[in-house]
């Protein structure tokens, strides 16, 4: 039996709790949405229950594919067992169409097609506020080997390749995503933290519609639930 224990730790969406076994943690979602840094927050009710619900349902089929994740299983409507792992603060971030910040950095308009997917890598860093950086600064700053990095490039490429077709197969495409890692106690890297509309960019292939996070940056925050409703139901449709 599980028992949950102390908190260990709280961000955002999230709250981290230890259990009864020393290898695996409670990962509870919480309604909080936050854009802009956490410059724009709110809380929408029962959005940590449909993240907690897509979010299982990616990680699940990645686990299926073989790609080495975090995840355990859905424990109730909020929270999921997973392996602990220690966090690498790096966030990495896979381009298939360009959007957000790389339209906004390059001037190139968003919704031009990348023919070759475009990694990024952001440290994680408020005080800093998450700056995109290189492979060469995080070997510096001491965050993350060479080797280590290029596991990660190969994962992560794989891991596009899986739920690109996955959502593409629900009618959604996957315009970009931000995925983290962490290292179990055996030193392995394992996929961790989530995948939902709060981490991806997704558009309706029929009519673009955004049903991701974005709805929220540009004010739409009444429509949230019924976009990730909507997301949720799509990805339940075999
Ligand atoms: N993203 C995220 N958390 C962050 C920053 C970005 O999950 O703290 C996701 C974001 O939802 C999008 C992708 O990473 O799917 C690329 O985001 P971008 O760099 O364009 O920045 P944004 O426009 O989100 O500021």
């Amino acid at each position: 039996m599980i028992i949950k224990k102390n908190l260990l730790s709280e961000g955002k969406t999230k709250k981290i709790y230890a259990t009864n076994n020393p290898l695996e943690i409670l990962i509870h979602h919480k309604d909080n949405i936050t854009a802009l840094n956490g410059l724009k927050k709110n809380v929408l009710q029962d959005k940590g229950v449909l993240n907690n619900e897509i979010t299982t349902l990616i990680f699940q089929f990645l686990n299926s594919c073989g790609v080495k994740t975090h995840f355990i299983r859905k424990i109730n409507n909020r929270e999921q067992l997973c392996y602990k792992v220690d966090m690498i603060p790096l966030e990495f971030v896979v381009r298939n169409i360009v959007a957000g910040s790389m339209s906004k950095r390059l001037g190139v308009k968003e919704g031009t097609y990348l023919y070759n997917p475009i990694f990024e890598i952001f440290y994680k860093n408020d005080k800093l506020k998450d700056p995109l950086i290189n492979d060469h600064h995080a070997v510096f700053l001491k965050i993350i080997s060479y080797e280590e990095l290029n596991t990660i490039y190969d994962m992560t490429s794989k891991i596009n390749c899986f739920i690109k077709k996955y959502f593409s197969d629900k009618n959604i495409i996957l315009v970009d995503f931000k995925i983290e890692f962490g290292k179990n106690h055996k030193k392995e890297i394992l996929l961790s933290d989530e995948i939902s509309p709060d981490t991806c960019r997704l558009w309706d292939k029929e009519t673009m519609k955004k049903m991701d996070k974005d709805s929220f940056r540009i004010g739409l925050q009444e429509k949230i639930f019924d976009i990730y409703m909507e997301v949720l139901k799509r990805l339940n449709v075999s």
